[in-house]
C-alpha cells in the first residue's frame, strides 16, 4: 500500500512549494524508497499549454507530450525520472472527466455532485499515479495557497483520503514567516492563521516547513508548535538558499526524512544514499570561474520585475552543464527588442549589438509570435559572424535558419509562415497536419508534442555531443524547416545534423568553421538533469568556457 503525502502552501504563493515537494521526494528516494510526485494545478485550463506564460511560468513538456506546470520539471530534475500525464491534474481535467462520465451515464442516473464526485475523481487520479509508478510514496502538491476558494476541492480530496486511510496519509504545510525590517523579528502569526484555514478544511498538518530568509530558531519553533498543534521536531527550518538543489540537504538538517518515516512506522532501506547530490552541492558552492551566457528573448520585463520563470528549464540546463565543467553559470537576460533597430550600417556603432561580444555564449530559446523576432535574428547573425557560441532552441533553430537563408543564401524576406504568411521564401512552414488543426481552431494540446526520434549524422557537433546516432527528444511546435528549401540551404553550408526518420523533419542544424553554432527543433532543456546535463548544453558550455 503506497503512502500519500500532501503538500499545501500557506501565507502566500511563490515560497517554493514545488521545490519543497521535489525535495521531500528526493529525500525519501535517498532512503531507498520508490517515489513519484503529482502536481495539482487549480486552473480550469485542461493543461498548461493554453495558459499565459507570464502569469503561469514555463510550460514543461513530458515525454508523453503533456504540457504541464513547471513544477513537474522540478520533480523530474530532482528524482531523475520521466513523469507522464498521470502526474498532472488540473481542475479542468477533473471536471472534464466527471462530465464525460455523466454524459455516458456511468453514474447510473444518480445526481452528480461537486462533493463527493469531484474529490473522488481527484483521489482516483492520485491512486492511478501511484499504481503506474509502483511507488512507495506519492507526493501530491496542491497548487495555490490554503484559504483560497480555487483549491478547496483538492483539500477536500486530501481530507477524504485521510479519512479512509488514516495511517497512509500525511499532510505537510509549507508556510512563510516574514521578518519585517522595522520589527527585525520573525513573525509566526500568518502561519498560525494558515493552519486555522487548514483546520477549517478539516485538516491538521503533521509537519510544517517554515520558509523564511533565515532558519527558524528554537523559541519560534516552540511557538508554532503550541499554536499550530504540531511537535517542535516537526517544524522544519527552510531558510533561503543559493540554489534549489540545496533544499533537500537543508531539510535533512532537521531530519525531515526520518520524521516522515517514523510517522508511517517505516525505516530507511539499506544501500541508498545522497552522496552524488552532496557532491553536486559542493561543486556549485565552490566554483568561482564564471561562464557568461546571454539569453535573448522577449517577455523578460513586466513593470519593475524581470520574469524569468518562463524559461526555468533553460536556466537549469545551463547550470547543470556549467557545473559539469566546474564553472559558475552567469545568466543574463537580453531583451531582443534592443537589437531591433540596428541597421547594417549602424552595426559598428550600435552598443547593444556589440555588447554580445562580452558573452561566452548566446541562447535563443523557444518562442511564439512576431514580437522581438527581428532582434533575435540580428543577434543570431552577430553570433554567426563573430564566432560567438550559439545554441538555438526550437524557435531559436527556426530563426537561425531564417537568418542563414536571408543573409547567406540571399533569399530576401525569408521567413516563417507563423509570422509572414506570404513570404516569397517560407523557409519555415507550418506542418501539414497542423494547418488542418489550426483551421479547425483546435488549439489545445495539438502541437507536435513530446518524444520523437532524432537520427544523428556522422562527423557533426551533434554526434560528438550525444555519442550515439539516434535519440529521443521532446518537442512543442507547429512549424518546421520547409524541406523544399533544404537543398539550397545545405549547398551554402547549413548542416542538417539531426533528422526525424519517420517524417524526414529537420531536428538539428549546425555550422562548420565556428566554435559552436547549433540549434535544435526540440527542447533539450526538458531532459537535462543536475547530475547528467544534456549533451547539447554540455557541448555549448564547453565551447563557451573555452572562449573565455
Ligand atoms: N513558434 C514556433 C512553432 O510553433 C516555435 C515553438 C517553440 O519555440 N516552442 O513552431
Amino acid at each position: 500500500m503506497p503512502k500519500y503525502i500532501f503538500v499545501a502552501g500557506g501565507v502566500m504563493s511563490g515560497i517554493g512549494k514545488g521545490v519543497a515537494t521535489a525535495s521531500i521526494a528526493k529525500i525519501l528516494q535517498s532512503k531507498g524508497f520508490k517515489v513519484t510526485a503529482v502536481k495539482i494545478d487549480p486552473y480550469v485550463n485542461v493543461d498548461a499549454g493554453t495558459m499565459n506564460p507570464i502569469e503561469h511560468g514555463e510550460v514543461f513538456v513530458t515525454s508523453d507530450g503533456t504540457e504541464c506546470d513547471q513544477d513537474v520539471g522540478n520533480y523530474e530534475r530532482f528524482i531523475n525520472q520521466d513523469l507522464t500525464t498521470n502526474n498532472y491534474i488540473t481542475t479542468g481535467r477533473v471536471y472534464q472527466a466527471v462530465i464525460n462520465r455523466e454524459r455516458n451515464l456511468e453514474y447510473c442516473g444518480k445526481c452528480v455532485e461537486v462533493v463527493p464526485h469531484i474529490p473522488e475523481e481527484v483521489i482516483s487520479r492520485i491512486k492511478k499515479a501511484a499504481r503506474l509508478a509502483r511507488a512507495d510514496f506519492v507526493l501530491t502538491e496542491i497548487g495555490g495557497t490554503v484559504g483560497e476558494y480555487q483549491n478547496s476541492l483538492f483539500l477536500e480530496a486530501a481530507r477524504m483520503m485521510r479519512l479512509n486511510n488514516p495511517k497512509d496519509v500525511l499532510f505537510v504545510l509549507i508556510s512563510y514567516l516574514p521578518v519585517p525590517s522595522i520589527i527585525g523579528e520573525m513573525k509566526s502569526k500568518p502561519t498560525q492563521q494558515a493552519v486555522r484555514w487548514l483546520n477549517m478544511a478539516g485538516i491538521q498538518p503533521d509537519i510544517i516547513i517554515a520558509r523564511s530568509v533565515i532558519a527558524i530558531d528554537g523559541p519560534r519553533k516552540k511557538k508554532i508548535s503550541i499554536f499550530c498543534n504540531v511537535s517542535e521536531k516537526d517544524v522544519i527550518a527552510a531558510p533561503d538558499v543559493k540554489s534549489i538543489y540545496e533544499v533537500p540537504l537543508n531539510f535533512e538538517k532537521d531530519r525531515l526524512g526520518d520524521r516522515i518515516l517514523k510517522k508511517f512506522g517505516l525505516r530507511p532501506k539499506k544501500g541508498a544514499d545522497f552522496k552524488d547530490w552532496h557532491r553536486l552541492v559542493k561543486i556549485f558552492k565552490t566554483v568561482k570561474k564564471p561562464v557568461k551566457i546571454g539569453i535573448v528573448g522577449k517577455y523578460f520585463e513586466t513593470g519593475n520585475f524581470v520574469l524569468t520563470d518562463s524559461y526555468i528549464s533553460v536556466i537549469e540546463a545551463v547550470k547543470h552543464a556549467a557545473w559539469f565543467y566546474k564553472r559558475k553559470p552567469e545568466i543574463h537576460w537580453l531583451s531582443s527588442e534592443q537589437f531591433e533597430n540596428v541597421s547594417r550600417r549602424s552595426e559598428k556603432r550600435s552598443r547593444a549589438i556589440n555588447e554580445l561580444k562580452n558573452y561566452d555564449g548566446i541562447i535563443v530559446p523557444g518562442g511564439f509570435g512576431s514580437r522581438g523576432v527581428e532582434g533575435k535574428i540580428k543577434a543570431i547573425e552577430f553570433c554567426r559572424k563573430k564566432k560567438i557560441p550559439y545554441l538555438g532552441l526550437c524557435f531559436g533553430l527556426q530563426l537561425a535558419v531564417i537568418e542563414f537563408a536571408r543573409n547567406v543564401c540571399k533569399m530576401k524576406g525569408a521567413h516563417t509562415t507563423e509570422i509572414a504568411k506570404n513570404s516569397k521564401y517560407p523557409v519555415i512552414d507550418v506542418m501539414s497536419e497542423q494547418k488542418v488543426l489550426l483551421s479547425e481552431k483546435k488549439y489545445g494540446g495539438t502541437m507536435r508534442l513530446g518524444d520523437y526520434k532524432c537520427r544523428i549524422m556522422p562527423h557533426t557537433i551533434a554526434v560528438k555531443a550525444y555519442g550515439v546516432t539516434s535519440t529521443l527528444e521532446r518537442h512543442r511546435h507547429r512549424y518546421e524547416v520547409n524541406n523544399e528549401f533544404r537543398d539550397k540551404l545545405e549547398k551554402k553550408g547549413l548542416i542538417v545534423s539531426g533528422l526525424n526518420p519517420e517524417r524526414n523533419l529537420v531536428e538539428i542544424i549546425e555550422l562548420k568553421n565556428h566554435p559552436f553554432f547549433a540549434a535544435c527543433q526540440f527542447h533539450p532543456e526538458f531532459k537535462s538533469r543536475p547530475l547528467s546535463p544534456h549533451p547539447l548544453f554540455r557541448e555549448f558550455i564547453k565551447a563557451a568556457a573555452k572562449r573565455r
